[in-house]
């Protein structure tokens, strides 16, 4: 037997939680052939990992890279952090199906401007995707207000049935289509007037598909509760798994919660499936929100579309230029972007170290001063976290970022390393691997990230990708539900 190629003396980290062990790791065809001590095998390429790790490629399972895979496939802030799949669609925007009459709603206007808007239905985005052929695989959400914004000539209210049963027709249309379920971005102004009982309508769409329900809460801030209440109560109304997105206590006034939002997880995973993906920083970012502004915590600017040339200041020194009060400040760089340091590290890391947390990055990449979670995040979690300060092993830090993620959103034979799974991997030094992004500093390749493969094509390598692009459209497959047993 040849191989197509051969990595031998690995540290395998496969994914499913359980400890490091040394193995030769074989790849044919796109696939992980054979894991073993494959001293006689031979191959066309082979590579000594010298005892560094082999894991499943990271898959960023809370990311706006919709139209970003298409226009700049080779993906790099996610392909040198290793990451092999990325999600998209989360927090109610997603870039199809969309049919846009103006300039987008805040904050669709994070996946690019009105341009970028070019899939009416979901079919045409996954074709656009597969014509592109990105670096990284991806899998779709959609997003309740990019529906919103198809069918209400005002996003202010809540939905008329007329207009939740056309939302429901697309939302349908693109789970036949392999959408991997509906994302809400309730909080943003543009969704918050949505009822309840609008996005259950929607919700119930889902579970004859098997499909998933992820949300952006109504509320980060001191009504979270309530607000995972009323997500608990739209999944399982809907019999649909629940995914609060990037959990956190957002707000000086919140800081200190974060036990009582995962006992409330907890209790809500005994009658149901329920999980959450959070990203590893105490500050968070999006499109700069006049209900946020505050002087409790920093908050800098990232972009701004009148004052393109203020990116990366703090909002209270171009308040304190301008001789203005915060908000009026913020009120003039709109349409803008901010990075708000409004969270508690210990919740952070209490909430990052829940067995029930995922990672995702939430990163921007249409940012010109982006949060550095877009380089950064998943080697902040391997590094930062689980090796420097030991929050949880290094086996567990690869499991919140693959077999965890692929089995919740029930991308099969992927996020672990087994033969027959594809071929979606990395290869990292656990020494050296960190996060270089910083605030200053934000677009800046991680260290450590040796070498990453999608489906079974070494794309990363030495620091650089190398243009290779072999990511594919990742269609739902199955039940969504299946995936959040044990
Ligand atoms: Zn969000």
């Amino acid at each position: 037997m040849r191989y197509d190629t051969l990595i031998r003396n690995a540290l395998v980290i496969d994914g499913s939680d359980r400890p490091a062990y040394p193995a030769d790791v074989a790849l044919l065809e796109g696939r992980i052939a054979r894991i073993g001590d494959l001293q006689g095998a031979v191959a066309g390429e082979e590579i000594d990992a010298a005892g560094r790790v082999l894991a499943p490629g990271f898959i960023d399972v809370h990311t706006h890279d919709d139209t970003v895979v298409i226009r700049q496939p080779q993906m790099l802030p996610k392909l040198s952090q290793g990451v092999t799949t990325v999600i998209v669609g989360n927090c109610g925007i997603s870039a199809s199906p969309v049919s846009l009459r103006g300039a987008p709603p805040d904050p669709m206007n994070l996946l690019g401007s009105q341009a970028a808007f070019v899939y009416p239905r979901f079919r045409d985005y996954r074709d656009a995707v597969d014509a592109a052929q990105p670096a990284v695989n991806v899998a779709a959400l959609i997003g309740h207000t990019a529906l919103r914004s198809n069918h209400l000539d005002d996003l202010y209210r809540t939905a008329t049935a007329e207009e939740i049963a056309a939302m429901r027709e697309q939302l349908r249309a693109s789970l036949e289509d392999g959408a991997l379920g509906l994302s809400t971005g309730l909080a943003y102004a543009s969704a918050f007037s949505a009822e309840t009982a609008e996005v259950l309508q929607l919700a119930a769409e889902l579970s004859a598909f098997g499909a998933v329900y992820t949300t952006h809460l109504r509320s980060e801030f001191e009504p979270v509760l309530e607000a995972m209440d009323e997500a608990f109560l739209i999944g399982r109304q809907a019999k649909a798994p629940v995914i609060i997105s990037h959990l956190k206590c957002a707000g000086a006034g919140n800081w200190g919660r974060s036990p009582q939002l995962l006992a409330s997880l907890e209790q809500a995973a005994q009658e149901h499936p329920v999980g959450c993906d959070c990203y590893p920083y105490a500050a968070s970012s999006s499109t700069l929100d006049l209900k946020q502004v505050t002087d409790a915590f920093r908050i800098t600017i990232t972009w701004s579309t009148p004052h393109p040339e203020l990116s990366g200041r703090d909002l209270m020194d171009i308040a304190a230029e301008w001789r203005t009060t915060l908000l009026d400040a913020a009120r003039r760089l709109q349409p803008a972007g901010a990075v708000y340091y409004g969270m508690d590290e210990a919740d952070v890391r209490r909430i990052l170290a829940h067995p029930l947390s995922m990672i995702g990055s939430d990163g921007l990449p249409e940012d010109p001063f982006p949060h550095p979670r877009l380089w950064g995040a998943f080697p902040r979690v391997l590094g930062h976290f689980s090796r420097d300060l030991g929050l949880f092993p290094l086996h567990t830090a690869v499991h919140k970022m693959t077999g965890l993620s692929a089995a919740r959103f029930g991308l099969k034979q992927r996020g672990e390393i087994r033969e027959g799974h594809w071929a979606d991997l990395v290869l990292f030094d656990p020494a050296r691997v960190r996060d270089v992004a910083d605030f200053k500093r934000p677009q800046q390749a991680a260290e450590g990230i040796d070498g990453v493969w999608v489906n079974g094509v070494r794309s990363y390598a030495e620091g650089q990708a190398n243009g290779r692009r072999h990511g594919r459209f990742l269609a739902r497959q199955g039940d969504l539900r299946e995936g959040f047993n044990g």
